[in-house]
């Protein structure tokens, strides 16, 4: 069993690295002041910018078919170029992508929506949530009528990440309430210009997704993405597109903590001693560095089990599952280490602990991907043997 990295993917990770360390770690405190005076961390004309240097390096649409002049790398250099991001809290990313179920848009769309989208021009947002529905996604009651030519929509989505600044979003709605999402959901191409509202959410977090209102918003016959009645599937995919790329962003934040309270460990003395000579301390470094490890291979074997075609769904869930408790058991402890000063804004700790948050609540919350983990093993989907059986 060979688990070592290929030279191509050492020297992408490392150009990464690199990238990261020059161009990323030094706008932390900037990002950090931006944030702290409520504005964006990083202007989308800076990240634009940032995003452009990148491009003169060829790292311009990680995961975009090389046919739309993208990189087209694997899941495991996707990972490992996510984990170096994630080293970082400043909100950077690759341009030249468009999200996955795009690429379903057909000849006039591909020219509307597809390829304005990976040049960024144009964003996007996805909107399926509502507030009677989340987890249970089966109950969504957005509604698309058809009226001539148009179908007109009338509902309201929550928690739209994106929501705030996108010019179009991909709506999901029900076009056939008899079927529901059994060939009753439809997914429609709406641009803001149609007359749809966003409002800002407030979060713990650093940005806010926005709450959608449709209210009588039509669109043309031709926005339709993919089929007519065949949006649930659509939006199956989206959510299941890369589930082991937020763990994956998680490992480079959980790298970075912990190297911050070693370095912290090591210098702050108590009774006359460094408190990385305390076995608590240390302890709490130990856990964290072997639950780090374990994270990174069930991220990096959900990955690999996608670059071989297998099915990856259960080691998705459970690379997502396990690194939204473990990145936040990890912030934690990293946290305490640091006592009080990790508790202040100071440090960039606090921000960490606020955004790992999350990942045990979007895409899936811990609970729905322990679900659906228990159902595939009780079913037999998958074997407690894991991939190598
Ligand atoms: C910052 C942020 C960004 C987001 N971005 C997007 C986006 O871009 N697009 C989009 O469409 N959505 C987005 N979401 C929505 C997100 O996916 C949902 O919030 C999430 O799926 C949970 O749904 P809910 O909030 O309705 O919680 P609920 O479904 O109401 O769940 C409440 C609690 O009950 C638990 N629960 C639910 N069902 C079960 C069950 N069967 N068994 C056991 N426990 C259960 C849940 O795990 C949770 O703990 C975002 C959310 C946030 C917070």
């Amino acid at each position: 069993m060979d688990l070592s990295l290929s030279t191509e993917e050492i020297e992408t990770r490392d150009w990464v690295r690199t990238f990261v360390r020059r161009e990323i770690l030094p706008l932390e405190p900037e990002v950090l002041r931006r944030e702290r005076a409520h504005q964006p961390g990083i202007p989308a004309d800076e990240l634009a910018e940032l995003q452009d240097k990148a491009r003169r390096f060829g790292f311009w649409g990680i995961q975009t078919p090389e046919e739309y002049g993208g990189m087209n790398l694997s899941a495991v250099l996707a990972a490992l170029i996510e984990a170096e991001l994630g080293r970082s809290f400043v909100p950077f990313r690759f341009g030249g992508a468009a999200d996955n179920i795009l690429f379903h848009a057909n000849d006039s769309q591909r020219d509307e929506y597809l390829l304005p989208t990976i040049a960024g021009e144009r964003t996007s947002c996805f909107a399926i949530t509502e507030p009677g529905a989340g987890s249970d996604l089966t109950a969504i009651r957005t509604t698309a009528r058809k009226d001539g030519s148009d179908w007109v929509i009338n509902g309201e989505k929550t928690f739209i990440t994106g929501g705030n600044e996108a010019d179009f979003t991909m709506v999901f709605a029900i076009t056939d309430p008899d079927k529901g999402v059994n060939g009753g959901v439809t997914c429609f191409l709406a641009d803001r210009s149609a007359g749809w509202k966003s409002e800002y959410i407030d979060t713990m977090g650093e940005w806010g997704p926005a709450a959608l209102v449709f209210d009588e918003v039509r669109v043309p016959e031709r926005n339709i993405l993919g089929e007519l009645g065949q949006g649930f599937a659509l939006a199956m995919q989206w959510i299941g597109r890369g589930r082991y790329l937020l763990p994956a962003r998680a490992v480079g934040a959980c790298e970075r903590l912990i190297e911050m309270a070693m370095e912290h460990a090591r210098n702050r003395v108590t009774f006359g001693q460094p408190i990385a000579d305390r076995q608590a301390i240390q302890w709490m470094i130990a856990d964290s560095a072997v639950e780090l490890e374990a994270l990174r291979w069930l991220v990096l074997s959900a990955a690999w089990q996608v670059d071989a075609g297998l099915d990856s769904r259960h080691a998705q869930s459970m690379a997502k599952l396990f690194g939204g408790v473990k990145a936040n058991e990890i912030v934690d402890r990293m946290l305490q280490v640091h006592g009080g000063m990790g508790y202040t804004r100071e440090l960039p700790i606090e921000r960490w602990y606020r955004e790992l948050r999350l990942l045990r609540i979007y895409e899936g919350t811990d609970e729905i991907q322990r679900r659906t983990i228990a159902r595939n093993l009780l079913k037999g989907h998958a074997s407690v043997r894991g991939v190598l059986g």
